[in-house]
């Protein structure tokens, strides 16, 4: 049996980041092993479905790094190589294969799962789902051959594949339940906005809607809607929410809920065994409630903060939540978290694809989303939220020098 003294359960982004802080943090060659189920060193997931799903990057490029890297720093990688069981007393990993690895300490990253359909006709060849690089060229290969395609869901991830399936000619249909386009995160101004960039760009709406069937024939596809409404297309790509890859750890000493719980230093339950990104449960200590982010940059962070944890660091993962997203020429990020906030203020101009929400709770700053605005913006948005600035809404509104508001500037971070 091979043993390591750390070893990441999972290949995806936290994996790449944390082996590479590793690195940073000195470790020793042999000190670190990597266990993953896909084919592939750990590798950036947003060009998914982006740049590499447009044809613009490929496989290597998306590398967080590359061979020489692991090969150099004695970092090991077991590809292919899906674990099936956890001992956490005898700090055992066992793989479906039946290989035996054993840990000093681990680091759970096993990142999330795509949510399926689940109506008749949903295992059919022309339906697609995101979440691996498989899936990404699958779909890629699939823009080659079909000139239709329904998008079922319009979060982040059915925005951002619609837009590349318009931008490649593909007469693209968007089916969602909401009435409007991601709902969750959105205003209704930035709805709209959105709404009518992608109806610019040949892009159709069935909102409101649910498919409850899909039938299959010669290579098309019928998507039957709730209303009875019938989408005729080449293939579906469905975005339609993911959850946490739990099922290893349902049987477990692990203290779970919604995702593996960790303490502020990202450790869980169970004593040198800790998790970080899309599966971590953690104690936020700037909005003070438990929350599991499931975007790119928590995932970097928290691979980071738990690598140097795990060395003997002992520092809290103090982070303000933020992502970013790409669609058509249309990037925005997105700061905080705007859960029960009670006031929004829009800075700029909606009309010319660059405009600032501000999302306010009892005055205080909690979410920002910012497309195409000044650096200070940028600058001010994670800082007055990590500081949690009172601001007047009518001054945040029309004030031109936003740092004349602040009145944190200049004091230690
Ligand atoms: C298409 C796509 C686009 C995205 N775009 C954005 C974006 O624009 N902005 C943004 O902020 N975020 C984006 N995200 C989200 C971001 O990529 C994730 O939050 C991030 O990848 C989470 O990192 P992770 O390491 O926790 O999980 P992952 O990167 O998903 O890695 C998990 C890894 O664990 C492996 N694994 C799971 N179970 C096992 C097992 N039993 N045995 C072995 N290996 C296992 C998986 O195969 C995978 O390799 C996107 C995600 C996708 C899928």
């Amino acid at each position: 049996m091979k043993s390591f003294p750390i070893v990441i359960l999972g290949g995806g982004v936290v994996a790449g980041y944390a082996a590479k802080e590793f690195v940073a943090q000195s470790g020793k060659k042999g000190g670190l092993a990597i266990i993953t189920a896909e084919n592939a060193l750990p590798y950036e997931r947003p060009p998914l479905s982006k740049g590499f799903l447009a044809g613009k990057e490929g496989a290597g490029d998306i590398q967080i790094s590359d061979a020489a890297f692991y090969r150099q720093h004695g970092i090991t990688v077991f590809r292919n190589l899906p674990v099936g069981k956890v001992d956490f007393r005898r700090c055992r990993l066992q793989s479906t294969s039946g290989k035996v690895i054993g840990f000093d300490q681990l680091l759970i990253a096993t990142g999330s799962t795509v949510r399926r359909l689940e109506v008749p006709g949903a295992s059919g060849s022309e339906v697609f789902y995101l979440r691996q690089l498989k899936d990404s060229q699958a779909i890629r290969e699939q823009i080659k051959r079909g000139r239709r395609a329904v998008v079922i869901g319009a979060g982040f991830i059915g925005m951002e594949v619609a837009s590349v399936l318009a931008s490649h000619g593909v007469r693209t249909t968007m089916v969602f339940p909401d009435d409007r386009v991601w709902k969750r995160l959105f205003t209704p101004p930035v709805s709209t906005f959105f709404e009518r960039q992608f109806a610019g760009q040949g892009i159709t709406f069935m909102k409101s809607d649910k498919v409850v069937v899909l039938t299959h024939k010669n290579h098309e596809c019928q998507v039957v809607l709730a209303s009875g409404n019938q989408v005729l297309t080449d293939f579906v790509v469905a975005g339609i929410g993911v959850t946490p890859s739990m099922e290893l750890f349902h049987r477990t000493p692990l203290d779970t809920d919604a995702g593996i719980k960790v303490n502020k230093f990202l450790e869980t339950s169970v004593p040198g065994v800790w998790a970080a990104g899309d599966i971590a449960n953690y104690p936020d200590q700037i909005f003070h409630r438990r929350m599991r982010v499931e975007h790119w940059d928590n995932a970097v962070e928290q691979g980071r903060v738990a690598m140097r944890n795990m060395m003997g660091k002992l520092q809290p993962f103090i982070h303000v939540p933020y992502f970013f997203s790409d669609a058509f020429d249309l990037s925005y990020e997105f700061w905080g978290d705007a859960t029960g906030y009670d006031q929004v203020v829009y800075r700029g101009n909606l009309y010319e694809k660059q405009f600032s929400v501000w999302w306010l709770k009892n005055q205080t700053l909690c979410a920002a989303l910012i497309m195409n605005r000044s650096e200070e913006e940028r600058s001010v948005a994670p800082r007055w939220i990590l500081r949690h600035s009172r601001l007047d809404p009518q001054a945040l509104q029309n004030t031109r020098n936003l740092k004349s508001l602040d009145t944190t500037f200049g004091r230690e971070e």
